[in-house]
């Protein structure tokens, strides 16, 4: 299938065909993974070195810690302003679409929060600059959704906070790109979209950030619980860290997140052009600047029309191309693990079907 879901999303398949060999037998133990306890020796690799391939491969610096942890990115929703959101500080938020506000609704829960920028008015089609985020000095944190995953923008820059700690949901391009992960003060993603299949979530936090938690905050909500027992104070989600350590192996020799840009922007910009040449038969839903190199949004002249676009692409073997239940269109989702030749094969059918119905 030339999958273009939006998450849970492609796997490599050199990956699947990897994990399927040792699925059974992982090195001659004589069971599988999922089998074996959290606290073998075997499991403890594994573990361990998932989070010194992600160290790698983003060049964190000293100082930070790498957890995996579980209930997906919309658990870091609230596990954020629980831990970090302090009374009298407000925590700001960048306000760019749906997985945003999202992130809002749970940090209102915790404590006050305020609106640092809004697209809103926009229909959230692009991601503000710099000048438009304004930070309360005394703000806990500011948070952004580095790719909106449903609206089809991306952040190209990141704002400069100043002493405030950058908070940034990456779910949905954490590895496409290279990162100076010393700009943010805490990174977060679900795994089902660039890191391998849903079930562990990676967090990525400045250590001095988690030392001080409220003392009403349960255990297992803190985020220093987790570091200090290398996300292993419970039962972990052992065959998803598992194929995650595969797909970051994959990533390497790849030539790592660099190489992966430039395969990204060439995938997308195959699609992308397909979108601008083709004489407003089909229209991109994200401003030019905002752009996402994950997520290609875009709209045809009719839902009729758009339903059949769905429809013909499925009976030709594409998957996901329908847009977001809440706004509808049509979506490509070329994360790292779609191939160039998927997306080949999309434009040469955007091509044909146009050449049917335009
Ligand atoms: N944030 C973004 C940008 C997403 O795309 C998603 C899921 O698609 C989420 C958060 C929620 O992630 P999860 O389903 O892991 O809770």
């Amino acid at each position: 299938a030339y999958n273009f879901n939006a998450g849970p999303a492609a796997i490599p398949l050199e990956v699947l065909q990897q994990a399927q060999e040792q699925f059974v037998d992982y090195q001659g133990a004589g069971m599988s993974i999922m089998e074996m306890s959290h606290r073998s020796k075997l499991y403890e690799e594994v573990n361990a070195s998932a989070q010194q391939l992600l160290k790698e491969l983003l060049q964190i610096p000293d100082g930070y810690h790498v957890l995996l942890l579980q209930g997906g990115a919309s658990t870091q929703f609230a596990m954020l302003p629980m831990n970090l959101l302090r009374p009298g500080r407000p925590a700001a938020y960048v306000q760019t679409g749906a997985w945003a506000n999202k992130a809002i609704k749970e940090a209102k829960v915790i404590g006050e929060t305020v609106i640092a920028a809004s697209t809103e008015s926009e229909q959230y089609m692009r991601m503000p600059s710099q000048s438009e985020i304004v930070i309360p000095d005394n703000a806990s944190y500011l948070h952004l959704t580095s790719n909106e995953t449903i609206g089809g923008t991306q952040f190209q820059q990141f704002p400069d906070c100043g002493s405030v700690p950058l908070i940034a949901d990456m779910s949905s391009d954490i590895l496409s790109r290279p990162l100076d992960v010393s700009q943010f003060g805490m990174i977060y993603a679900g795994a089902q979209k660039n890191l391998g299949p849903s079930g562990v979530t990676v967090v990525i936090v400045r250590d001095e950030l988690i030392q001080d938690a409220p003392a009403h905050i349960p255990v297992m909500f803190r985020y220093a619980t987790h570091a200090k027992s290398s996300s292993l104070y419970n039962t972990p989600p052992s065959f998803a860290v598992y194929m995650v350590k595969l797909v970051l192996e994959w990533i390497k020799s790849k030539g790592g997140v660099a190489a992966l840009e430039q395969y990204n922007k060439e995938k997308t910009k195959l699609i992308y052009n397909a979108i601008d040449n083709s004489g407003g038969f089909y229209k991109g839903c994200a401003d030019a600047g905002s752009r996402s190199v994950m997520n290609i949004t875009f709209r045809m002249g009719s839902e009729e029309l758009e339903k059949l676009f769905v429809k013909e692409s499925e009976q030709e073997g594409f998957v996901g191309l329908k847009g977001h239940r809440d706004v509808g269109g049509l979506r490509a989702s070329t994360y790292n693990a779609v191939p160039l030749e998927s997306c080949k094969a999309l434009v040469q059918f955007m091509a044909d079907f146009q050449q049917r119905h335009g």
